[in-house]
């Protein structure tokens, strides 16, 4: 275990597979060390999705409560819904070593970077435009007005991929998910994140 959980910012536009990269990970590598930031929102749940699980769904004024009283670490409005981080959670599991990992749009990544310049982002981009098109009018779960609007907003998210420390390109789900693997691995890796550890060692 490093001597403090890392904090992983993950980003990638509507439909460039983060959350299946995501999925696959956690189902091939059973990382009991990484865990997952449910974020709060005011968007309405879709269909299979739990409160408590994928988000906290809550209500514009609940949100707003929560930033007044400075409980989120982060928030955006996004596609006129908003989405934040609870802080407390995050803290508390980055003060007990487990690292954190945030599955954020890109202005709440960019944030989170300047608060916490240690924090390591990672941006999954779509094979192409037109792949990801293609996937976002086959979800199906929305209107096509919104459909429109999230293409608009990934094309617009891809242009700021450059900012983020790594680039997944998920053009097949294994090379991504064994991408993310060696991201995770080499991070906890680091010497910076394992001083402890060195003097641990030398005590025994
Ligand atoms: P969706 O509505 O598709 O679940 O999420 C829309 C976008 O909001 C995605 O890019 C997702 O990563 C992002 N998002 C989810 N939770 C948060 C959050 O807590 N903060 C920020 N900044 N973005 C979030």
């Amino acid at each position: 275990m490093t001597d403090r959980g890392i904090l992983f910012v993950f980003s990638g536009p509507s439909g460039s597979g983060k959350g299946t990269i995501l999925s696959n990970y956690f189902e091939k590598y059973d990382d009991q060390n990484i865990k997952y930031s449910v974020s709060a929102t005011t968007r309405a749940p879709r269909e299979g999705e739990v409160d408590g699980v994928n988000y906290y769904f809550i209500s514009t004024k609940d949100f707003d409560n929560m930033i007044k009283n400075n409980e989120l670490l982060e928030w955006t409005c996004y596609c006129d819904n908003k989405y934040g981080t609870p802080l407390k959670a995050v803290t508390k599991m980055l003060d007990n070593g487990t690292d954190m990992l945030l599955e954020i749009e890109t202005e709440g990544a960019v944030n989170v970077k300047k608060m916490y310049p240690d924090a390591v982002s990672i941006f999954v981009l779509p094979p192409s435009v037109t792949e990801l098109k293609h996937r976002l009018t086959g979800r199906a779960t929305e209107e096509k007005d919104v459909i429109n609007k999230r293409i608009q907003t990934a094309i617009k998210e891809i242009g700021m991929a450059d900012q983020y420390d790594y680039v997944l390109l998920n053009d097949s789900l294994d090379s991504a998910v064994e991408g993310f693997r060696a991201i995770v691995m080499a991070e906890r890796f680091k010497t910076n994140n394992n001083k402890n550890t060195i003097s641990e060692v030398l005590k025994k």
